[in-house]
Order: structure tokens, then sequence, then C-alpha cells
């Protein structure tokens, strides 16, 4: 078997970004990440990119317009006179997703190492692409949510589906992935597949009835867990369930979300896996050759979120790396142990031997049906529609791209001639206001 190539996404921008002194969101923790990368030599079996940053054009595939426009104009500086668009679009100092400096610009470079991921993928430069900086799940289409402001994953996914007949969407993080769900919600051309702690917990949503509407009806996967998860109970879950959905749905293309909050003594996470625990999924999903998108997410224990997508990126490439943390720019942060994995508390897993087996049935059972179904045609790729160019030349999307004026890379022969790009009527959901 060749060696797979994984194509590594990093703006060393990406890091300075800073949401406030008590916020748990630090995209510090993405520098630190990156230099025990460096660290373990880890970067030179990879290819490794500096990502553009999104354009507005880019993220207005799945943002209004006017989101996006307060996004790119507030700050903390003026706050006072969008006080009635915050409250609208969920920022600001009375939700989770404040107002900072360059929230657009972080934004706008972890949505373009996504989409550069998404584009090497399907031009096939590349197995595997990695942007440990994207992955943010919650974002909605004219809404902030769950520290995220811009759905990095729904835009990648949007630009998998112009050459993929179906993308699976794997969520990993301690948190259901809500946003990328909504948005992929009434058609079956992604299936979205979550474990999630649920019961009291943020967002609130992903109950294992909520499957999914209209063609996408089957297509939403949730597994509602307790706190305390172990590597055991995970993966005896994770991998039954995603081998019967590579068997049912044969996607094209995987978008798997890596949040590592999942991970044990997470700040906000209350699971209990460890890194090889986590890093199993990545190996499981790998293993099937299918090309993959491997993005970040949550993780607010910096040091650990650093520890593990090091591991994992180790994984990717298949290199094994030594436990002693290799000396570099944030050493210190390793204290006292010095080491790449974590020792286990023990903590006791809320989720009983029944509930998990339960659970597993239902989602089995659910990709069961699936299986035959008149909508679900496994063999036929649905006709290229994102991709073909509009030859009468005068469709709106035309007209929006002048308007933005700085959307150089949307028209660019290298995105393929996307200038007819239609969604699919069931791709995403009506606008709410
Ligand atoms: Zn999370």
């Amino acid at each position: 078997m060749t060696k797979t190539r994984v194509s590594y996404f990093y703006h060393p921008e990406v890091g300075h970004f800073y949401y406030g002194p008590s916020h748990p969101m630090k995209p510090h923790r993405l520098k630190l990440a990156h230099h025990l990368i460096l660290g373990y030599g880890i970067y030179k079996e990879m290819d490794c990119y500096r990502p553009h940053p999104a354009t507005m054009g880019e993220m207005t595939e799945f943002h209004s317009e006017e989101y996006l426009q307060f996004l790119s104009k507030c700050s903390p500086d003026n706050l006072r006179q969008y006080h009635s668009q915050m409250q609208r679009f969920n920022a600001g100092e009375y939700t989770d997703c404040p107002v900072f400096d360059g929230v657009l610009e972080f934004s706008s470079l972890s949505t373009g190492a996504s989409l550069d991921g998404a584009v090497q993928l399907a031009q096939g430069q590349c197995d595997v692409a990695v942007n440990w900086s994207g992955g943010l799940h919650h974002a909605k289409k004219s809404e902030a949510s769950g520290f995220c402001y811009v759905n990095d994953i729904v835009l990648a996914i949007l630009e998998l589906l112009k050459v993929y007949a179906r993308v699976l969407y794997i969520d990993i993080d301690v948190h259901h992935g809500d946003g990328v769900e909504e948005a992929f919600y009434c058609t079956d051309r992604v299936m979205t597949f979550s474990l999630h702690k649920y019961g009291d917990f943020f967002p609130g949503t992903g109950h294992s009835s909520e499957t999914g509407a209209k063609e996408g009806t089957g297509f939403s996967v949730n597994a509602p867990l307790q706190s305390g998860m172990c590597d055991r109970t995970y993966n005896d879950l994770f991998q039954p369930v995603f081998d019967k959905i590579m068997e049912v749905y044969q996607p094209g293309a995987i978008v798997l979300q890596c949040g590592a909050d999942s991970i044990a003594g997470d700040r906000l996470g209350p699971f209990n896996l460890t890194l090889k625990g986590h890093a199993a999924c990545v190996k499981y999903v790998k293993k099937y050759g299918v090309p993959t998108l491997v993005l970040g997410g949550g993780g607010y224990t910096i040091r650990n979120v650093a520890r593990l997508w090091c591991y994992e990126t180790a994984v990717l490439v298949e290199k094994e790396i030594p436990n002693e943390i290799p000396f570099n720019d944030y050493y210190e942060y390793y204290a006292p142990d010095f080491e790449l994995h974590l020792k286990l508390e023990d903590k006791e897993n809320q989720n009983s031997k029944e509930s998990l087996e339960a659970i597993k049935i239902e989602l089995l059972q659910q990709l069961q049906n699936l299986q035959g179904a008149p909508s679900v045609q496994m063999q036929q790729v649905p006709p290229p529609f994102r991709v073909i160019k509009n030859t009468t030349n005068d469709s709106d999307d035309d007209n929006d791209d002048d308007n933005d004026g700085d959307d150089q890379r949307h028209k660019s022969k290298t995105r393929h001639g996307d200038g007819d790009r239609k969604p699919h009527e069931a791709e995403l959901y009506d606008q709410v206001d």
C-alpha cells in the first residue's frame, strides 16, 4: 500500500487572536499544536501549506451577507452602535461569542484553510488534508454560536459536493455538531454522524431521534452520551456504526471534526478519552482510504489540545513518536512531566453497558433502514450541477461576485469555473429571518 499523502494547512497568524481574558477558547492552542508538530519533526512527512484567507464571496456560499457585513464592521470599539444586530446575530458581551478584535479575519483564516484542504482533496492532490484551526461546527447561517462565527465545515463540504456525490461528516467533539447537521438536515448528499454529551449540555440538540427531514430523513446520525465515556466504550460504539455507514452510504469524501474537548481533563468537556482512544477514531476512518478532511474543533485545556492534535497528525502520517515531549517554543506548557500521553484519573463512566448497547442498536437500525430506500441511489452519481459553468453567463452569482471586489480566488481558474453554483434545493435550509 502506498503511503498516505497528507497536506497540512497552517496560517501563522491564526494563533494570535484573543477572545478575551476569561474566555475558554484560546486560539493560542493552535500555535502550541503547530510547534509540537514541528518539534517532533512530523512536518517532514507532509506537504505544508500556508492557506489563503477565505473571501467574503466564499463565506457567503453559506452565510448571509448581512451577518458577514456585521462581523466585518463591528469591533470592541464600536459595539454600542451595533446593539440590535448583536442580539440578532448572537454576538457580543452577553453571549459566548464575544466581538473581539479581528473576529472576521480569524474566521476567514480558519475557513480558508478548510477550503484549501477541500480543494486539494477534490483535485486529488492529497489523500488527507489537515486544518487544526477549522472544525467550528456551531456557527449558523446568520448567527454566531458556541465560540464559532463562520462555519468552515459547511463551506468545505459545499466545496467537496462539487465533485463528490456523497460526503460523510463525522464529529467526535464532546458537543453536538449542530451547525453542520442543521445546514444539511434536508439532504441525502451529506450524512452527519455526531457522538456527544447530551442532556443539560450545550447546544442541547443531538438526540438519536433527530435523524433528518425531507430527502435527508435518516441521514443525520446522533449518539447522545453521558459523562465519563472511556476509550473502550467510545470505540465500541464508534466503530460498528461507522462501519455500517461506510457499507450503506459509501461516501466519496469524509470530513472528520476532531474536537479535543472529548479527551480527559478538558476544561469544559466531561468525557474521559485518552489521546490514543480519540485517535483510534482517526486511525479507523483513515483505514478506509477515502479522501478525508481532518479538522480541529473544541478543546479548552490547551496543552492537551496540542498533545492530541500533534499525536493525531503523527497517526495520519503513520509516524511513531516518543512519549517524551521534544524541546520546542512552548516546552514549559508540558510541565511537570513533559510527556505526550495523558495520565487518566479515575472517573466514573455514567453510560451503562445497556444504554450504550441500545444506542448502538438504534443507530444500526436507522442505517439499515436506509438500505434500499428509493432516495438513496448509491451507485448513481448526481449530475455535477455545481461545477458546470452557465453558458448564458448572466447569473446572479456573477453579479454578486463583481460586487464583492475582493473575491479573486472565487473567479480564478483553479476554482473550476463555479460561477453557476446553485444550491440543491434541499441542501441548505431557508433563510430564517
Ligand atoms: Zn466542543
